[in-house]
């Protein structure tokens, strides 16, 4: 049985900006397993990339973590000093950002960038990696000799995201986090580097988070999903499940909103707009979209309750007859 990998707790983050505070995660909660995929799903502005770059603890001034837990192998990383936290990043959890050209250092050649990489995760010397980048390059479908001296300037968008899936994994990392990988490419690179991905990732048994945007994506992808909305988890299901059955209304309106193959359905989008989170809606932060919506949810946010089996939702409509779940 796969052991149980990251557990957060009741994420807060907040950005302080002339406008005022942002609260952007309301008290996120998720849970992934050993060797687990996880996809983030949900609207631009919901939380997706934040809650990544909190779990790596990246999230800057003027941005804040105000409260929670993220236990990574059962320690608590937001309690841990920088260094220790160092030795964390990139060695156990390594992140694939959305554009891979402004994630590499512009100074530095592809090879040295590799190589630093491995020797911090593999405690070798920086020679000694340089050994081991012509595999690294290779394993991601480069050339590597064509690729070594290059600088990322240098380097086509899709080039660039194999060089930082290389520089990922080659780390082994047992979590993965590839935050958005393939919205900067074009279509047929975004398919490559997908299956790439997929195949790196059942090789290294590497447990994943997925951030996507793209609920069909993240389904064929991933084991399970989970739904994010104005700063919270809404939903948490298998990736099957959570199309055959979704049970918040925010998800519902979301797979109503896309086209799947091979049916022919009336495409509607979710009416309103994603709140300000600078001052968000009382309760249920959905209930101004929401045309379910009662007293209770405008007063009292709804918990992440498990409302069938393995199958969880933050919403009162399942929460008033089910009993509350404790993690
Ligand atoms: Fe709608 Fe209320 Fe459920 Fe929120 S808690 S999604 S407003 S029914």
């Amino acid at each position: 049985m796969r052991g149980s990998l990251l557990n957060v707790k009741d994420l807060r983050v907040v950005f302080y900006t002339y406008r005022g505070v942002i609260k952007a995660l309301n008290g996120v909660r998720l849970w992934l397993n050993e060797e687990e995929r996880l996809a983030i799903v949900g609207e631009t502005g919901c939380g997706k990339s934040v809650t990544a770059l909190a779990i790596m603890r990246l999230i800057e001034s003027p941005g804040e973590i105000k409260s929670g837990q993220v236990e990574f192998l059962g320690r608590d990383l937001l309690q841990l000093s920088e260094e220790e936290m160092e030795k964390i990043r990139g060695k156990h959890i390594s992140m694939i950002f959305q554009e891979p050209v402004a994630a590499l250092n512009p100074v530095f050649k592809v090879g040295f960038q590799v190589a630093e990489a491995i020797a911090h995760s593999q405690n070798i010397s920086l020679k000694e990696a340089y050994d081991l980048v012509p595999e690294a390059l290779t394993m991601v479908g480069l050339d590597w000799k064509r690729t070594i001296d290059l600088y990322a300037h240098e380097l086509s968008g899709g080039m660039a995201q194999r060089v930082m899936i290389a520089m990922a994994l080659a780390v082994k990392p047992k979590l993965l986090i590839a935050d958005e990988p393939t919205s900067a490419l074009d279509v047929t690179i975004q398919a490559q580097i997908l299956e790439l991905l997929d195949n790196l990732v059942k090789v290294g048994k590497n447990a994943v988070i997925f951030i996507t945007h793209d609920l069909a994506v993240a389904s064929e992808f991933c084991d399970k999903v989970a739904v994010m909305y104005a700063g919270n988890v809404v939903e948490v299901a298998i990736s099957d499940e959570i199309f055959a059955r979704p049970m918040h209304p925010y998800t519902v309106g979301l797979i109503d909103s896309i086209p799947l193959v091979g049916q022919r359905k009336e495409l509607r989008g979710i009416p309103g707009i994603v709140p300000d989170l600078v001052d968000p809606p009382s309760g249920c932060r959905f209930h101004p979209r929401c045309k379910y919506v009662f007293e209770k949810c405008k007063v009292e946010l709804p918990e992440l309750v498990e409302a069938s089996n393995d199958h969880f939702v933050a919403c009162h409509l399942y929460s008033g007859g089910g009993s509350t779940w404790q993690p």
